[in-house]
């Protein structure tokens, strides 16, 4: 996907998906406009424009900002599609609806985790992290990694995992499964699943199949946050809370969705293997990352490679990248399935 700038700044996008649109902003190059759709998230706009229109003061008085830098603000969200003005008076649009609390997608929590202020200080790290090599951003800005930082702000934390399960890479992940035959999987562990928004629409989708959701204790503390209950698959769902660094539980199949390329090779290592020692004869390895092409990869590709860098020292890989970590782990890749977004669906099997 290339972002085409004239796009993401017309007023004419009521008429086109908004979800596809608000993705043009999340990864727009012009990050300004994005921290101005956080912004406004942030300190009550959208939400009080949700309770009919209003102009620049009324919102300023509500929300206690200062009137004339609401009336800028709206302004230029009103010229990115975002609200449309009537009479000097602000209104949302199909664009900004998801952004709003009620909403049940999580558009809104990805703004806000991406251009929250606690992200953006590790990531102005970046040109230190480049320097050394050995360190991410969370590292130098906060002294402790970006899962420690989430564990230590429980908000924070909540926002980065509500936002991951609704991100359209879930769901993405989510169809290029429905394709693979699971008729001889029994069990299947989602190691580093977070909410297991992926695990448990894939428990939905075969009723045969028992789920565990593996994560870290702090993740899996609050079961209200889990998907189980949402989609009524609690009953085929078990909530195993561990370090995926030293063991992880028994299954059939394993998924690992955004999991390594949060991390350096010999990390990657220690987990595959993990999983290797406790996997059934035979088990499946079902991987969402992306795969870097060798040439010319697209922007959104190495976007979140760079991401990757500065926020927790891991990275995108290529395909011989991919084929290296798992022969040295005891995996065979059998497929690499292109998903609707732009990560791909690797799937492997166990060698003997
Ligand atoms: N698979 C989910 C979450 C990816 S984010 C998705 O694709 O949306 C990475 C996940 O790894 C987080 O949920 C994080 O809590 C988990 N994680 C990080 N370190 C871990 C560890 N040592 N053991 C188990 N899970 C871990």
């Amino acid at each position: 996907m290339t972002v085409d700038q004239t796009d993401a700044a017309t007023n004419d996008s009521d008429e086109q998906d908004p979800f596809k649109t608000l993705r043009q902003f999340w990864t727009h190059p012009n990050q300004l406009r994005a921290l101005a759709i956080s912004t406004a998230i942030r300190v009550g706009v959208i939400d009080t424009v949700h309770e009919g229109p209003k102009t620049a003061a009324e919102i300023a008085v509500e929300c206690e900002l200062a009137p004339n830098y609401v009336h800028r603000l709206l302004r230029a969200l009103t010229a990115y599609g975002l609200f449309t003005r009537t009479d000097d008076h602000y209104s949302l649009t199909p664009v900004s609806k998801p952004l709003l609390a009620e909403h049940p997608s999580s558009f809104r929590e990805i703004f806000l985790f991406y251009y929250s202020p606690d992200r953006l200080a590790a990531c102005r790290h970046m040109p230190e992290v480049v320097a050394r090599g050995d360190i991410s951003g969370y590292e130098l800005e906060y002294g402790c990694t970006q899962f420690e930082y989430f564990e230590q702000n429980p908000e924070f934390g909540e926002t980065f995992h509500i936002g991951q399960d609704s991100d359209d890479a879930a769901e993405g992940f989510v169809q290029a499964m429905e394709n693979i035959d699971l008729s001889e999987c029994a069990t299947v562990c989602d190691v580093g699943g977070g909410y297991g928004g992926v695990l448990c629409r894939l428990l939905d989708i075969h009723p045969h199949l028992e789920g565990t959701l593996f994560d870290l204790p702090s993740v899996l503390a609050d079961e209200q946050r889990l998907w189980g209950s949402k989609l009524g698959v609690e009953d085929r769902c078990r909530y195993v809370a561990g370090d995926m660094f030293e063991k992880v539980p028994h299954a059939d199949a394993y998924i690992l969705k955004a999991i390594l390329h949060d991390w350096p090779d010999d990390d990657c290592m220690t987990v595959l293997s993990n999983i290797h020692d406790a996997a059934a004869d035979d088990a499946r390895l079902f991987v969402g990352d992306f795969v870097i092409p060798e040439e010319d990869p697209p922007p959104e590709v190495v976007d979140m490679d760079l991401w990757m860098m500065v926020e927790t020292g891991g990275r995108e890989r290529t395909r011989s990248e991919f084929e290296s970590l798992f022969e040295r782990t005891g995996w065979s890749i059998d497929q690499i399935i292109p998903q609707p977004a732009p990560a791909s669906l690797i799937t492997c099997t166990k060698g003997h």
